[in-house]
């Protein structure tokens, strides 16, 4: 198998899975109980958000475990607008957002708020200066991703966390999922960050969001004491526990896997372009996110046929896959109905190779040619 899908999930870590294991029997406990077995959980759970604090420059009362990203930035953007609504209700985003984020504000919106979709640009971006002449006496929160799921287009979060620190009382999340891990996020510049397990070889089930000590949230998920207040329910302390390893391994072996990402992506690009394709992911984006269509095979056919020689890729945002619909995130870069229904997106991990890409550019020259078509 070639496994070109690593922006939908990746694989757990065999040093995550050991302790993870390890954990699942040894720390049972509920860490909330004051008995000897549920304080040595707690402890444990404590010592992981402190060293996760460390690695990311933050408070450790910065750190809330949660369930996953979608709940994270659901938690940043809905908790946030509910606490903060008596100072505004205009908030700023981006209209290539991942669904939790599109959803929670679409949900905010038939509350009252104002929500503001900035259109990215050709470069796949939302550019600084859109944010400074957008940004209104009542805005209070600005939402927007680090690198986009789809084409890895890369904002400059840290330059719109100057500009909007320079309003009064504005605040900035960034849903940081596809970058963390892969390049630096600038947590201390953020109020709010959210990242996931699962996207960097932790767990599923497992995320957090970083929130500053200055910024007010109302919970989502209502129950008893547990982080902070902000998040009811038994705490998934093995989850939360290995989320300090994962972190960790993720961070020590970030520059080479940027690298074997980056000659895979170069190659790639070469490769499609000469095959007739056509590459969709900006010039400066993520390398381990590509974009690309062909125009004689629609994404659906085009991902198929690669499934069934054992290459797994996905259409979209594999959390839309399920909806026949164009690629909203290839259309708003500009580029045709066509390239939009056609677009297959490649997501590289640590663990990809030359030789996989070598085989993948193999695979898509025998199905053009299984379809007829000339190269
Ligand atoms: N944000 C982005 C940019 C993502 O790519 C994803 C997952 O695809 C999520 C949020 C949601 O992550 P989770 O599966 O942890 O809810």
């Amino acid at each position: 198998m070639i496994y070109f899908d690593h922006a939908s999930t990746t694989s757990p870590h065999p040093e995550v899975v050991r302790v993870y294991t390890k954990l699942l029997n040894a720390s049972f406990a509920n860490a909330d109980s004051l008995h000897a077995p549920g304080r040595k959980v707690k402890q444990q759970m404590e010592r992981s958000r402190e060293k996760i604090a460390q690695m990311l420059h933050v408070k450790n009362d910065e750190i809330f475990f949660t369930s996953c990203a979608s709940e994270s930035n659901s938690l940043a953007i809905v908790g946030f607008a509910l606490a903060n609504q008596n100072r505004g209700k205009h908030i700023l985003t981006s209209n290539v957002e991942h669904s939790s984020t599109k959803h929670a504000f679409d949900f905010l919106e038939s509350v009252g708020f104002e929500i503001e979709r900035l259109p990215i640009h050709e470069d796949g971006t939302i550019w600084p200066e859109d944010i400074q002449t957008h940004l209104k006496e009542n805005t209070i929160l600005v939402s927007i991703m680090h690198v986009n799921n789809e084409i890895g287009s890369i904002n400059d979060i840290e330059r719109f966390a100057s500009i909007v620190h320079e309003h009064p009382f504005c605040q900035i999340h960034s849903d940081c999922v596809q970058s963390f891990g892969k390049i630096d996020v600038p947590f201390e510049k953020l109020d709010m960050a959210t990242i996931s397990a699962h996207k960097i070889h932790g767990l599923k089930g497992s995320a957090l969001l970083v929130k500053k000590e200055n910024v007010r949230l109302k919970p989502i998920v209502f129950g008893g004491q547990q982080e902070q207040g902000l998040r009811g329910g038994t705490e998934n302390a093995p989850a939360n526990i290995a989320l300090a390893k994962t972190i960790r391994l993720a961070l020590e072996e970030q520059e080479e896997a940027y690298y074997t990402a980056k000659e895979i992506n170069s190659f790639l690009r070469k490769e499609v372009e000469f095959l007739g394709g056509h590459i969709l992911s900006p010039a400066n984006a993520l390398p381990y996110i590509l974009n690309i269509s062909f125009d004689a095979i629609t994404s659906e056919v085009l991902q198929n046929a690669l499934d069934q020689k054992g290459i797994c890729v996905s259409g979209k945002s594999t959390c839309d896959s399920k909806s026949k619909a164009e690629s909203e995130v290839v259309l708003a870069l500009g580029k045709s109905h066509k390239e939009a229904k056609h677009a297959i997106r490649l997501s590289f991990g640590k663990d990809n190779t030359m030789q996989e890409a070598k085989e993948f550019i193999q695979a898509i020259e025998e199905i053009l040619k299984n379809y007829g078509l000339s190269i």
